[in-house]
């Protein structure tokens, strides 16, 4: 299980050796050390290996993070959208060049297969700085007719909107997909013409320092991005509550983001909040059993289950239940755990051993409300914070472990007998992120899709993703939502201007 930082890409260990050394903080385009010089260490959670020091930011270094994108802001939202889109296109250019080192650096400080960002995630990031290049150059207002007959004699009134800028946007992201949530956010918000300060997760910080040098290498103008690296009742407490960041661009728990929604009421920031999720895939009696089985088990079981629109309740049609839990259960014990950067990996630790615990204690306590572990149940090999792809059958729908989500690689599993039954159980979470239906029905499939409160609905498949297409939750999912056109909205105001002429 063991990997050496000396088996690192020569582009990687010189990434370390610049930035994980506690100098991290990138503020009005320069790389500084926090004023107090606090540090604290980044691990690699397959070994729990440190990798390097992150600069810890306090209240002070929020203060001029902020000040410095403050000072930024006139300038970036004159900035003309062509010019915007230019640098943001730049900057997908070069994270697709540099794509290998990104992919092992999130690995090394996530956990998660070399495949996973190689493949999936990071061309995700490329996607949204494209797509939203494209999206700042068609930013548009409209003209409207009135219906006001009391202007001056001869006079004529006409009124129309423009859209503006927020204005400065404090960026807070998790760390189960650090590098594609980022872009997620920094792409609209640059391309609206807003200034930022960004506060990856303390757990993964390293990309979002690799992805700042790449996007000063592309031309971002200093100041427009700034990065605070620091721990979340700390530095993101102090950017969440700090009175000139205008909005509030929110990714992680549905805990912490009611938290930052106190924080946001002092100056009434705008607020958009992707939070936590307890997404159902359905599996309808007429399933292609040979895409379902596999895409249920993926939709869970990819990145260890750290992604918030996972597949974490199962509920299979009684009549074929017995022959998917068993398929599922198959593929959960044929998944290869080990070092995300060995390459037939194809699960590996989950990302810190806080969170390994946390994990064990939903296991732990399912066991004592009368669950069974079909397959896993714990932990996995003598280093790191691995743990066994679970499936959890026996359960009922009052049982924590079918309420909460679990945020690693569990599946709760329960039969149902009819679609009406089985939509009612999708609905009964107090979250609504996403829903997968496997059939091959068209109406079961639309119908399903209409009834199913969620900001996402797949059918026949989980987690497709791309930068054009809005995702987000209903209920405590959150508000607003991420990629697609509506993000670009997160980062726009309406003027109505009126004029008599
Ligand atoms: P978290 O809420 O613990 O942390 C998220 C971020 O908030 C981190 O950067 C953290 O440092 C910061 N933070 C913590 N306390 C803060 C405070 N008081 N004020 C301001 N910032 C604070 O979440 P996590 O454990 O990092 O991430 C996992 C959660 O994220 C899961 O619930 C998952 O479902 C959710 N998530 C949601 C989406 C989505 O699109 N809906 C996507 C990915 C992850």
């Amino acid at each position: 299980m063991s990997f050496e930082l000396d088996n690192l890409s020569p582009q990687t260990k010189a990434f370390l050796s610049r930035r994980a050394t506690g100098t991290g903080l990138l503020v009005d385009g320069h790389w500084q050390t926090p004023a107090a010089g606090q540090t604290f260490a980044a691990l690699d959670p397959a070994t729990g290996m440190e990798t390097g020091q992150i600069a810890r930011a306090d209240a002070a270094d929020v203060d001029c993070a902020v000040a410095a994108a403050r000072a930024a802001l006139p300038k970036w939202k004159a900035t003309v959208p062509a010019e915007r889109a230019r640098i943001l296109w730049k900057i997908a250019d070069l994270i697709e060049a540099n794509i290998d080192e990104l992919a092992e650096i999130e690995t090394l400080d996530q956990g998660k297969p070399l495949f996973v960002g190689r493949w999936a995630e990071i061309p995700g990031a490329v996607g949204q700085f494209r797509f939203f290049a494209g999206q700042a150059m068609a930013i548009e207002g409209s003209t409207l007719e009135s219906s006001i007959n009391y202007q001056p004699q001869g006079k004529q009134v006409r009124s129309w909107t423009v859209r503006e800028p927020v204005g400065v946007v404090a960026a807070i992201v998790p760390w189960n997909s650090p590098l594609v949530l980022t872009a997620m956010k920094l792409a609209p918000a640059l391309a609206a013409g807003c200034t930022v300060v960004l506060k990856p997760a303390e757990d993964t910080s390293l990309s979002a320092l690799r992805l700042a040098e790449l996007m000063i290498e592309a031309g971002l103008p200093a100041g427009v991005l700034n990065v605070v690296t620091g721990l979340g009742a700390e530095t993101g407490a102090a950017l969440a509550a700090h009175p000139l960041v205008d909005k509030i661009a929110f990714t992680g728990s549905t805990a912490t983001g009611r938290a930052v929604l106190d924080a946001a009421k002092t100056n009434f920031k705008r607020v958009t909040l992707e939070l936590g999720g307890k997404s159902p895939s359905i599996v309808m009696p007429d399933a292609d059993l040979t895409q379902a089985i596999p895409g249920v088990a993926n939709a869970i079981f990819f990145n260890g289950g750290q992604v918030c629109i996972a597949g974490s309740r199962l509920y299979v049609h009684r009549s074929i239940h017995d022959s998917v839990v068993a398929g599922v259960a198959a593929y959960a014990k044929g998944l290869k755990l080990g070092h995300g950067l060995a390459p037939d990996t194809q699960m590996g630790p989950v990302v810190s051993a806080r969170h390994a615990e946390r994990v064990e204690g939903f296991l732990q306590r399912a066991r004592a409300e009368g669950a069974t572990m079909l397959t896993g149940g714990e932990r996995f090999g003598d280093a790191g914070t691995f743990i066994q792809p679970t499936v959890v059958v026996d359960v009922n729908p009052g049982m924590e472990i079918v309420r909460e989500e679990v945020f690693g690689p569990v599946l709760v599993v329960q039969a149902f007998d009819d679609a009406e039954e089985v939509i009612a159980a999708a609905n009964s979470s107090e979250y609504g992120l996403a829903a997968s239906v496997w059939t091959e029905g068209f109406s079961t499939a639309h119908r399903m899709s209409s009834d199913i409160k969620a900001g996402t609905v797949w059918i026949n498949c989980h987690a497709m993703y791309d930068a054009s297409l809005a995702i987000g939750g209903v209920k405590q999912s959150g508000w607003g939502r991420d990629s697609g056109k509506q993000a670009l909205d997160n980062y726009l105001e309406w003027k109505t201007v009126c004029a008599v002429i």
